[in-house]
């Protein structure tokens, strides 16, 4: 009897994996699709400068329309992407997008000085041509590179060291700024912080998420703002949702904020909408 039940959830369990491989080859094969069918595009989330209340810049952030199954999130589809190595063409192709919006901010003078962040994954560092990519970007669109910002997160620098590392100095000999992204969440060293000439850190958004549950957790936040700033770099806070949280941030002398207190990631027309109505009620 035991024997024969153990046979049927064995046959379950297959059933279920087949469904799994099945629909995993799908996307895929979809998503090969959607980078030569132009699916994915980008939406932007301001970054806000805490001391002016002005928007600094905006992280670009990629989406998928997919044709049939409607939006999908980079959560879903990023790490298929990179299983497949898609990434590197994705990656470019957001490299360039992001390139494209941004001229036609300075186009139209909104927001002179604005910068835009772009999330980059281990896999596009690895393959070793993201720099003469973006190069070649900021040339073509008459782009000054301290207008991209490149946003990393630690599993790069635990995976291959010496390609973060000439990734990174790379970018900063072009002018164009590191930040590192998710701040926390990964298994890092602090020494990282001191040996990688980072611009700026990103605080994870469970940091943020949990700053009303406790005095330590608060500690925490603002001890990272404070080694932050004693190494130089500039401290971020994502994931900012509530005026709790940012009366709590405000008095730690962080330097930015992200998240959907003050808006969504938008599509471009919109966000020159809100650039242009954007004040911050205190
Ligand atoms: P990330 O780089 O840490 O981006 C921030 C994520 O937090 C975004 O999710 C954003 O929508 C979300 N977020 C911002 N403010 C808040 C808030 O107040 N509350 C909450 N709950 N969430 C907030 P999204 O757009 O779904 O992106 C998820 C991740 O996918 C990104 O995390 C990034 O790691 C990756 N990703 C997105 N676009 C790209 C891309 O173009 N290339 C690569 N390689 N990865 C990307
Ligand atoms: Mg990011
Ligand atoms: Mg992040
Ligand atoms: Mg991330």
């Amino acid at each position: 009897q035991a024997k024969h039940q153990g046979k049927n959830r064995f046959c379950y369990f297959d059933a279920n994996i087949k469904k799994l491989v099945t629909s995993r080859m799908k996307m895929e094969r979809d998503l090969r699709q959607a980078v030569s069918e132009k699916q994915l595009f980008l939406v932007y989330q301001p970054i806000v400068n805490i001391r002016t209340n002005q928007i600094d810049g905006l992280e670009a952030l990629v989406r998928w329309e997919h044709p049939e199954n409607g939006l999908v999130s980079p959560a879903e589809f990023i790490p298929v992407a990179e299983e497949t190595g898609l990434i590197v063409e994705i990656g470019e192709e957001v490299i360039r997008m992001a390139c494209e919006a941004l001229a036609e901010f300075k186009q139209e003078s909104i927001l002179k000085h604005l910068y835009v962040n772009v999330n980059v994954s281990s896999l596009q560092v690895l393959a070793r041509t993201l720099d003469d990519h973006i190069r070649q970007n900021l040339l073509q669109m008459g782009l000054d590179s301290s207008s991209l910002n490149i946003e990393i997160t630690e599993s790069i620098l635990i995976e291959d060291y010496k390609a973060a590392m000439s990734f990174v100095r790379e970018l900063k000999s072009m002018g164009v700024q590191v930040y590192l992204d998710d701040f926390g969440t990964g298994y890092s060293s602090l020494s990282y912080l001191h040996k990688f000439p980072f611009d700026a850190i990103k605080l994870d958004r469970s940091f943020i998420n949990a700053l009303g549950e406790s005095g330590q957790n608060r500690a925490i936040v603002e001890s990272i703002g404070q080694l932050a700033h004693s190494l130089g770099i500039n401290i971020v806070a994502e994931g900012l949702e509530t005026k709790e949280q940012l009366e709590v941030i405000e008095q730690m002398n962080y330097d930015l904020i992200q998240g959907f207190y003050f808006a969504k990631p938008m599509k471009i027309q919109e966000v020159k909408a809100f650039v242009s109505q954007f004040e911050i009620d205190d």
